[in-house]
């Protein structure tokens, strides 16, 4: 199908959960710390608990996986429990380890106790998985050498490590990987007052002043996702400077919010796009999540991963068997005319579903 210029928007998005080049600070502002880890209280509740009996047991920690959207702060858990466990962190990706000899050479350079973190667990290679089990099980490797009927298996011992997996896609695990954690996490998305804190935080790592009102301001078009929320404050700092005092207030964020074509609920061009071809093209829906990527010009897994969590929280998308639908807010939001066929079912909003 081609492209529909009209729905197709700058794949650069100022709110694209993923690292871009614009994040290079974003070590700076990871908190070491789990006092320092805004939000997430749950999470937050059980590692200290999981963190304190294996100190007091004298082991490394359980495997654990972490699971949620991206930037919603998994590799900075990851270096926390690492910081708190006083060990060492080798951070890696499932594309990164091509090969099951690039596995083993991980896990043979580890030290006792030391954390290995996974991101994107989910794409690993079936052959590396395999080497991967027993290395969490017994910590072992199984290598074969020779080939044929002379071929033989030998085993070689790890230190006692404990892996870190990160996925966005808990279901795209393989059974057998995902039942070898211990500990599984999901993380949430956070509030605006705690988007809040973290705008505040970070806005003192890097000497930008800003204000209660401006910090809310930003926290409530972050998408719920912390590295946004960072972004935001970056670019807005600009604004502040040639527009204002320097001081990121109220107005200023607002501001700055429009001019860059974020609305105040945080969809961008490429969510509003999404909502209004399901409108005008599809009636309202429902349409398969393949068709609405041909029509926007974009890959599916980008509108499944980084568009649908978030209209969905907000209330304004649906998942049903058939495909997506818009809701009554949706209409609303994009001041558009709503059908009168919402007025007879007035309950179709299916919230939350990450
Ligand atoms: P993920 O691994 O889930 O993609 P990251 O851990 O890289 O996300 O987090 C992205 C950015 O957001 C980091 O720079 C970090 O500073 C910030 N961040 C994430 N979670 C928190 C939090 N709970 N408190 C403060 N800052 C956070």
């Amino acid at each position: 199908m081609a492209q529909n210029t009209e729905y197709t928007v700058d794949p650069t998005r100022l709110v694209a959960p993923e690292t871009t080049p614009a994040d290079f600070e974003e070590n700076n502002l990871r908190p070491k710390t789990l006092e320092d880890y805004v939000g997430q209280d749950k999470i937050k509740a059980n590692l200290r608990i999981y963190l304190r009996a294996a100190q007091q047991r004298g082991e490394p920690m359980d495997h654990i996986l972490l699971y949620g959207p991206p930037g919603l702060g998994k590799t900075t858990l990851a270096g926390i429990v690492a910081q708190e466990m006083g060990v060492q962190i080798r951070i890696t990706s499932g594309p990164a380890i091509e090969k099951p000899g690039d596995l083993a050479a991980l896990l043979t350079n580890l030290q006792e106790g030391d954390i290995l973190f996974i991101d994107e667990i989910h794409r690993l290679s079936r052959q590396v998985e395999e080497v991967l089990y027993p290395a969490l099980e017994d910590y072992a490797l199984d290598i074969m050498i020779g080939k044929g009927p002379s071929a033989q298996s030998i085993r070689i011992n790890l230190p006692r490590f404990t892996l870190i997996g990160a996925t966005t896609r808990a279901g795209q695990l393989t059974g057998p990987l995902r039942d070898r954690f211990g500990i599984l996490l999901k993380l949430e998305p956070y509030s605006p007052q705690e988007l809040a804190r973290i705008i505040t935080r970070s806005a003192g790592i890097l000497g930008i002043a800003v204000t209660p009102e401006g910090a809310l301001e930003l926290a409530r078009c972050s998408r719920g996702t912390p590295r946004i929320a960072n972004r935001l404050l970056k670019r807005v700092r600009d604004f502040a400077t040639v527009q204002g005092d320097g001081t990121i207030d109220g107005d200023i964020a607002a501001a700055a919010r429009r001019q860059m074509d974020i609305d105040a609920m945080g969809l961008d061009e490429l969510d509003r796009s999404l909502l209004r071809a399901v409108i005008e093209l599809y009636g309202g829906g429902p349409v398969g999540l393949d068709t609405l990527a041909a029509v926007l010009g974009e890959e599916s897994v980008t509108l499944e991963d980084v568009c649908e969590p978030y209209l969905m929280q907000m209330g304004f998308l649906t998942r049903t068997p058939r495909g997506r639908c818009v809701t009554r807010l949706a209409y609303e939001h994009l001041h558009m005319p709503v059908p009168r066929r919402f007025d007879e079912d007035a309950d179709d909003g299916q919230q939350s579903l990450y």
